[in-house]
C-alpha cells in the first residue's frame, strides 16, 4: 500500500521541476513535487534568467531574431548532432514562456547579450537590486508560489530514489525518503525527473567526462546535484546519452576579490599556455565556453591571462573595454587593492612579477618562448596581429613591470545530459521508444549542446530547463488523463 497517491510526481524543484509542476497542475493534473533540499530553486537561484526568441521585449528592442534563424544557427553550431525537433519545440515556446512567467508576477529587465558577439536572447529577471547574480531566484519564488496556489503538494527534504514500473513497463510509482529518513512510496501514473545533473559528484564527473574535480575542472557544485535523476532514469531502462560539463572558464578564487580583478583579467589580454605560446584570438575569451574549451586542450589544462602595469593602469583609469553583466561595474580603480588582498589571502591563481623571467618561474611557463611571444605580440601592437588576427583595439603592448597574470582553468556550471528524451520530453530507450509515463527535463536531459554550451544564444540552459519543464508537464498531464479514461 503506497504512502501517497497522485497522478504525477515531479522529482525536484529547480526551474525545470517547478515549471513542470505548475504546467501539469494548470492542465488539471494532481501533482506531488519532491525536492531533496530544504528550499526550491536549485542552481538557477544563482543565475540571472532564461533564453527566449521572439519575445515582446525583443520586439520592443527591435531585435529581429526569428526561431528559424536561431534554429539554423543552432543546428550548424552542433553539426546536426542534436535533436532538431526538441530544439525547435523549445525555441518556439520560449517567447510565450516569458508571458507565462509574467502572468505569475515575474518581471524582466529586457533581452541581453552575454558578450558582444552573442545574440540578445538572455531575459534577465528584474529584482529590487538591479541586474546581477541571483536575479533568477525571483523567478523561482514566483513559480513556487504559483505551484502552491494550484494545490501542488510540495515535499521538501524528500529526495527521490527509484522509479517503479508495473508489469506492462508503465510508471506506477516513485520511492523517496522523507524528512525523517523513512522510505516512502508515492503511487502515480507519471513521473518527471528534473534533478539538475551531477555537478557536485566528482566520481561521476570523472567517470563520465574524464575531468578531475578541483584539479582540472572547477565547475559550480550545487549541493544535492549528484546525478540522482540520471541514475534513476538509467535504472528504469532509459538510454544513456553522454553527460558533459556545461563549460565556462574558471579563474581560481577571483570571485572572492574586488570585481576589478576579474574584470581586468578577463579582458582580451595576452593569453598563453605553459609552452609560452598564444592559442587563440583573445577577443573570443568573452565566450567563456570557448575559453574553457581552449584551456582544456592545453598542457596541464591551463592558460594564463597576462597584463603589464601600463595596461592595468589604462583599465583602472578608463574602465574595461568589455563589460560583463555578471559584474556590471566597469570601474577598476581598486585593482591594486584587489591584488594586495589576493597576496594576503594566498590566492594561488594570481601572480605578480617584477619581470617576465620571474613570471615564467612563478607560473612554470616556458621562459624563452614567453619572452619571444611577448616580443612578437608587442610588434603586432604596432601593426597587425599576424598570428591570430586580434582586432587592433584590443592590442596593447606589455612593456612595464610589474606583470600580473591569472591562471585560467576549465570550469562549468555543472553537468548537462545523460537522459535520452524526445521532443515531448518522454524518456526513451535505446530504440527511441518512450517509456510510458516517464518524462525528464532540465539539465538531466539537456542533450542539445553536443560538446559545447551554446553561449551565442545566452540563457540557454535555464531557458531549456523552464521550457522542457513545461513540455514535460503538459505531456504528462495529457498522458495521465488518457490513462484515467
Ligand atoms: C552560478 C550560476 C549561474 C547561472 N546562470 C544562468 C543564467 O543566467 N542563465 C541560464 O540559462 N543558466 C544559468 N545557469 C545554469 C542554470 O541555472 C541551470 O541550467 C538550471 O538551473 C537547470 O535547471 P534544473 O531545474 O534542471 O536544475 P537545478 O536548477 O540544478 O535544480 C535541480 C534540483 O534538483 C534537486 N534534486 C537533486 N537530486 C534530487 C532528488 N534525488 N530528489 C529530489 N530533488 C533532487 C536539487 O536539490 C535542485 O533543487 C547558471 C548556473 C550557475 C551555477
Amino acid at each position: 500500500m503506497a504512502d501517497f497517491e497522485t497522478q504525477i510526481v515531479v522529482i525536484a524543484g529547480g526551474p525545470a521541476g517547478l515549471s513542470a509542476a505548475v504546467q501539469a497542475a494548470e492542465d488539471g493534473a494532481d501533482v506531488i513535487l519532491i525536492e531533496k533540499n530544504a528550499a526550491v530553486g536549485g542552481a538557477a537561484n544563482m543565475g540571472m534568467g532564461p533564453l527566449a526568441i521572439g519575445s515582446h521585449y525583443q520586439k520592443r528592442q527591435m531585435i529581429d531574431l526569428t526561431v528559424e534563424e536561431a534554429l539554423n544557427m543552432y543546428m550548424e553550431y552542433t553539426h546536426y548532432k542534436v535533436d532538431g525537433r526538441l530544439v525547435k519545440r523549445y525555441f518556439e515556446q520560449s517567447a510565450e514562456t516569458i508571458e507565462w512567467l509574467e502572468d505569475m508576477g515575474v518581471e524582466f529587465e529586457g533581452a541581453f547579450k552575454y558578450f558582444t558577439k552573442a545574440q540578445p536572447t538572455w531575459h534577465i529577471v528584474k529584482t529590487d537590486q538591479g541586474i546581477g547574480p541571483r536575479a533568477a531566484s525571483f523567478m523561482n519564488k514566483a513559480l513556487y508560489a504559483r505551484a502552491q496556489e494550484l494545490g501542488v503538494k510540495i515535499m521538501l527534504e524528500t529526495p527521490g530514489k527509484k522509479i517503479l514500473k508495473d508489469d506492462e513497463g508503465k510508471v506506477c510509482g516513485v520511492i523517496a525518503v522523507d524528512k525523517d529518513g523513512k522510505e516512502i512510496e508515492i503511487a502515480c501514473k507519471a513521473a518527471i525527473i528534473a534533478t539538475g545533473g551531477a555537478g557536485a559528484n566528482p566520481e561521476f564527473i570523472l567517470e563520465q567526462t574524464g575531468y578531475k574535480f578541483g584539479e582540472d575542472m572547477f565547475n559550480f557544485a550545487i549541493p544535492g546535484n549528484v546525478g540522482d535523476g540520471i541514475r534513476m532514469a538509467w535504472e528504469a531502462g532509459v538510454d544513456r546519452v553522454p553527460v558533459r560539463i556545461e563549460q565556462a572558464a574558471n579563474f581560481e578564487g577571483i570571485d572572492d576579490l574586488p570585481t576589478s580583478v576579474a574584470n581586468i583579467m578577463m579582458q582580451p589580454n595576452l593569453l598563453v599556455n605553459l609552452h609560452g605560446k598564444r592559442v587563440m584570438d583573445e577577443e573570443q575569451m568573452q565566450n567563456t565556453t570557448y575559453l574553457s574549451n581552449a584551456a582544456s586542450r592545453q598542457k596541464g589544462r591551463l592558460l594564463f591571462s597576462i597584463v603589464d602595469s601600463s595596461i592595468a593602469k589604462y583599465y583602472m583609469r578608463n574602465g574595461v573595454d568589455e563589460i560583463c553583466l555578471v559584474r556590471m561595474n566597469p570601474d577598476c580603480s581598486d585593482f591594486i587593492e584587489g591584488i594586495e588582498q589576493a597576496k594576503k589571502t594566498g590566492n594561488k591563481g594570481l601572480f605578480i612579477a617584477d619581470s617576465l623571467e620571474e613570471l615564467a618561474e612563478m607560473t612554470g611557463i616556458d621562459e624563452e618562448n614567453l619572452l619571444e611571444t611577448v616580443d612578437d605580440y608587442n610588434d603586432y601592437c604596432d601593426g597587425y596581429d599576424e598570428e591570430f588576427f586580434k582586432r587592433k583595439k584590443y592590442l596593447r603592448p606589455l612593456t612595464k613591470a610589474p606583470y600580473y597574470a591569472a591562471a585560467v582553468h576549465p570550469g562549468g556550471y555543472g553537468t548537462v545530459g545523460g537522459i535520452r528524451i524526445n521532443e515531448n520530453c518522454e524518456c526513451c530507450d535505446s530504440e527511441d521508444e518512450p517509456i510510458p509515463g516517464l518524462y525528464a527535463a532540465g539539465a538531466d536531459a539537456c542533450n542539445i549542446y553536443d560538446d559545447s554550451y551554446m553561449f551565442l544564444l545566452p540563457g540557454n540552459s535555464m531557458g531549456f530547463a523552464v521550457n522542457t519543464g513545461r513540455i514535460a508537464g503538459m505531456e504528462a498531464a495529457e498522458y495521465v488523463e488518457g490513462e484515467d479514461d
